[in-house]
């Protein structure tokens, strides 16, 4: 997002940065700038996850037999084929992989026993249960053409205003920040999906203007979720790497909704290391920050987080968040950190 972390600076943290902030704060700025490329050569990976599941369960006990989806995206591990980063942490799949067909009553023992089945019949945790949640991928692949309508400035809570939306940043080999956000949502909407979970998307492409942050914020309020997660990447210093999760410093509903989204957001923290990712080594503490300038939170009357997924200037978190690999990475670790709070809550 660029500029999520450049006002950040002038927080608290601007104290303790002041050194430092003056070159993060160019360097940002630099990065909110650039020109989108007119490459849209992303499109193969996250249209198909786009459309690749369709369908929603809404249903709770449907018979364990009728997979919703056979789940076009297995949530094993990424590739193999990858250098994938350290996938050394496979409990996160466990519970799919443990999953075992109820045995049909068994009438006589002269069939082979179905003993371990190799063929991937597993089938999704389906712990979503109907129940909404928000995905929200920052930023839009037509706002750089359209600096009128995404300038407009709206309200963002608590007295402040903002521009309507902002180009988002990108890496130094112009891979756009609206680019990888969609990938990484479409990809989280599928997995998802296929648990049963009612997956709304605040934009429905990536080549479209907005909408403005302020609906942004509505659309999640309006739908009643039970989870909003803002997908980001931002766009700092080369050495700043890793990702942090934010939450309002200003809840907007009350305390108890504040302690709902801080919850969210330290389980998606955890299973976001869970999935191999690294908490940010520079901004927040511990892959958390509070933040009180950004309209998504401070307008979300829900349990709310916007996710900064990694620096897309520096080379390593360039690499991942720019392979489909390392975005399927993100979802999966994202997903599980969904359905963690979910099912705590
Ligand atoms: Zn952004």
């Amino acid at each position: 997002m660029g500029q999520h972390g450049r006002r950040h600076r002038r927080g608290r943290f601007g104290v303790i940065f002041g050194a430092t902030a003056a070159l993060l704060l160019a360097g940002c700025a630099a990065a909110e700038q650039q020109a989108v490329p007119p490459s849209t050569s992303f499109t193969p990976a996250s249209s198909a996850a786009a459309s690749a599941s369709p369908v929603t369960v809404p249903g709770l006990t449907t018979p364990s037999s009728e997979s919703p989806t056979p789940s076009p995206t297995p949530e094993s591990t990424t590739s193999s084929a990858e250098p994938a980063p350290e996938q050394t942490t496979e409990p996160v799949d466990a519970p799919d992989d443990d999953y075992t067909e109820p045995a049909p009553a068994r009438p006589e023992p002269q069939e082979p026993a179905q003993t371990a089945d190799p063929a991937p019949e597993q089938q999704p945790a389906a712990t979503g249960g109907g129940r909404v949640v928000v995905i929200d991928p920052g930023h839009n692949g037509a706002n750089a053409a359209n600096p009128d309508t995404i300038n407009a400035l709206v309200d963002a809570g608590f007295g402040q205003t903002k521009p309507c939306n902002t180009t988002g940043t990108s890496t130094n080999a112009g891979y756009t920040e609206h680019q990888f956000n969609w990938g990484v949502a479409t990809r989280l909407q599928s997995i998802l999906q296929n648990r049963g979970f009612d997956v709304r998307m605040t934009r429905t492409s990536d080549d479209g203007v907005g909408p403005c942050v302020n609906k942004r914020a509505a659309f999640g309020n309006d739908a009643n979720a039970a989870v909003v997660v803002s997908i980001h990447g931002d766009g700092d210093d080369a050495g700043a790497q890793g990702f942090y999760v934010m939450t309002s410093e200003r809840p907007p509903a009350g305390a108890a909704m504040a302690a709902r989204s801080d919850a969210l957001a330290s389980t998606i923290r955890d299973a976001l290391v869970n999935a191999g990712l690294s908490p940010s080594n520079h901004l927040g503490s511990g892959g958390l920050w509070k933040r009180g300038d950004l309209a998504g939170l401070n307008l979300s009357t829900r349990p709310t987080v916007m996710i900064e997924m990694g620096n897309m200037r520096n080379s390593s978190d360039a690499a991942l968040m720019s392979s489909s690999p390392g975005q399927q990475q993100m979802a999966q670790g994202l997903a599980e950190g969904v359905n963690a709070y979910i099912g705590a809550g």
